[in-house]
């Protein structure tokens, strides 16, 4: 089965969050499966420098009549076949693939993703005439017209079945409605049976209504987007849609998250093999001035410094933490004022706490193989990675029982240690008082080593590779199309 996917960025090449590491690793595992997969994505400077034996496909004039090419070649560090949209006034510029240097949204934001999905349409239409997806498959508001397009567009050929994916209901990529008239999408889908939201133009809302069949990144997440609560103010259209959304957990891409042939880390381990790991904290206690103690318990956040993620908990009982002999790493970036909290508490406490802001990849590996247990207290929480990256390196997650994460991670009570079904530790309610019970049994188990390395070692022999949720994209896509 022919699959497009559509997205705006892509492991390893562009990179701001949890999308890219599954738009990454998605298309190798529906080819396993049996798939036969090209990606879209917008020519980002990284992204049409790894474009390999590239032709033009076609020449485009965009709805609003600009004019740009697309590409298709092979991602030369993926071997991934790749369509790619070449509009350097577009797509090359400073700052992030959505913000410029002052971090403010870019200007022309709706032209250059809606864009993404009308080519995305036109690919789906028969541009290419050598291949011609049965599927379109489409990740967040980036590539949410894709399928509004599609059911506007001229129905040529057969049907292409249309799949969207929800990584964050909280970001919605919402327009002033002005900018709806320059996109060539009819007037009448400017409704509330259409892309209209309170008034404004808002992709993420396209994608909800028009595409066939919707999923988001974890069972946990699925239900809670139906409620007000969680919901962002679209969940009445998919409680309407409830029939057509389905929640498949991510995964984990074991080429890249593996800690047995990791070339980030300085010593790599394994479950039955676990004294790299030993090294691996050493030499970052090291590297980072902290006290070199094997025994004190080594807590480490790689996150976004955002309000969703929930780290003002951890500021809140980080010096509970660190009367009980904790360390503290963080790695991460976003909002000034959690930037500057962490910083102020890494100055206060430089041989127990690290900060460091910004963003690297390489750094992210260490601080899960070095760790003994990854904090993720999100507020909410799609799906979640780095608690699933942290199972990998066993570094056992802390986590808020919500979304992805009550989905990935079970409590280490009395009942799920016996039955060895205990991988983490979960607080139910969101407050700083349920974050520090957790903490607290964080450190009671890690002062039993002997159940701390056999909840360790269960926790890295888990199943968390892509086979099982690419099985079930592929039966997804099945039924669509028959
Ligand atoms: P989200 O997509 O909401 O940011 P996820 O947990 O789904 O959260 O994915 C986050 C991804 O970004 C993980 O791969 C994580 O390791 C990575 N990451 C987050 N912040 C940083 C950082 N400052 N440096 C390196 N990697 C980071």
């Amino acid at each position: 089965m022919k699959v497009l996917q559509v997205s705006a960025e892509i492991f390893p090449l562009l990179k701001t969050g949890g999308l890219a590491d599954i738009a990454g690793a998605l298309p190798a595992a529906l080819n396993t499966a049996g798939c036969d997969v090209r990606v879209l994505l917008p020519g980002f400077a990284p992204i049409l420098a790894d474009l390999q034996s590239a032709s033009v496909v076609a020449e485009l004039t965009a709805p609003w009549g600009e004019r740009v090419q697309l590409r298709h070649g092979t991602l030369g560090t993926l071997g991934v076949q790749a369509y790619v949209i070449d509009a350097p006034h577009l797509y090359v510029r400073p700052g992030t693939p959505y913000e410029d240097e002052q971090r403010q949204p870019h200007h022309d934001n709706h032209l250059r993703f809606a864009l993404l999905g009308w080519v995305a349409a036109q690919l789906a239409c028969g541009l290419d005439a050598h291949w011609q997806p049965a599927v379109v498959h489409s990740h967040d508001w980036h590539a949410a017209l894709t399928s509004a397009y599609l059911a506007f567009g001229p129905a040529r050929g057969r049907r292409v079945a249309s799949v969207f994916t929800v990584h964050n209901l909280a970001y919605q990529g919402v327009f002033a409605p002005i900018h709806f008239y320059d996109l060539g999408l009819p007037a009448h889908a400017f409704s509330v049976n259409g892309v209209e939201f309170h008034g404004q133009f808002s992709f993420m809302k396209a994608g909800l209504y028009y595409a066939d069949h919707i999923t988001t990144v974890s069972p946990t997440y699925a239900h809670e987007i139906q409620t007000p609560e969680q919901g962002c103010g679209l969940d009445g259209l998919l409680r309407a849609r409830g029939h057509d959304l389905t929640g498949i957990l991510n995964a984990v891409d074991e080429a890249v998250w593996n800690p047995a042939t990791d070339a980030a880390i300085p010593h790599t381990f394994d479950a039955q093999n676990p004294a790299g790991k030993a090294r691996c904290k050493a030499a970052l206690q090291q590297e980072l001035g902290l006290d070199v103690k094997a025994d004190a318990p080594l807590f480490g956040v790689v996150s976004r410094l955002t309000e969703q993620k929930g780290l003002h908990l951890v500021l809140a009982v980080l010096d509970q933490l660190l009367a009980r002999g904790g360390q503290l790493v963080v790695l991460g970036n976003g909002d000034a004022a959690l930037e500057a909290a962490f910083k102020a508490r890494a100055v206060a406490n430089p041989q127990a706490v690290s900060v460091r802001i910004g963003y690297d990849e390489a750094y992210a590996h260490r601080i899960f193989a070095a760790s003994d247990v990854t904090l993720v207290p999100s507020r909410f929480e799609p799906c979640g990675l780095t608690q699933m990256y942290g199972l990998k390196y066993g570094s056992l997650p802390l986590v808020h029982r919500v979304g992805g994460l009550a989905d990935t991670v079970v409590d280490c009570a009395l009942e799920h240690l016996a039955d060895g079904t205990a991988n983490g530790f979960v607080f139910n309610v969101f407050t700083p008082l349920a974050l520090e019970r957790a903490m607290y049994r964080a450190l009671a188990l890690y002062a039993r080593p002997t159940e701390w390395l056999g909840v360790r070692q269960r926790a890295m022999r888990q199943a968390l590779g892509w086979d099982k949720a690419a099985a079930q994209y592929v039966a997804l896509y099945r039924h669509l199309v028959v």
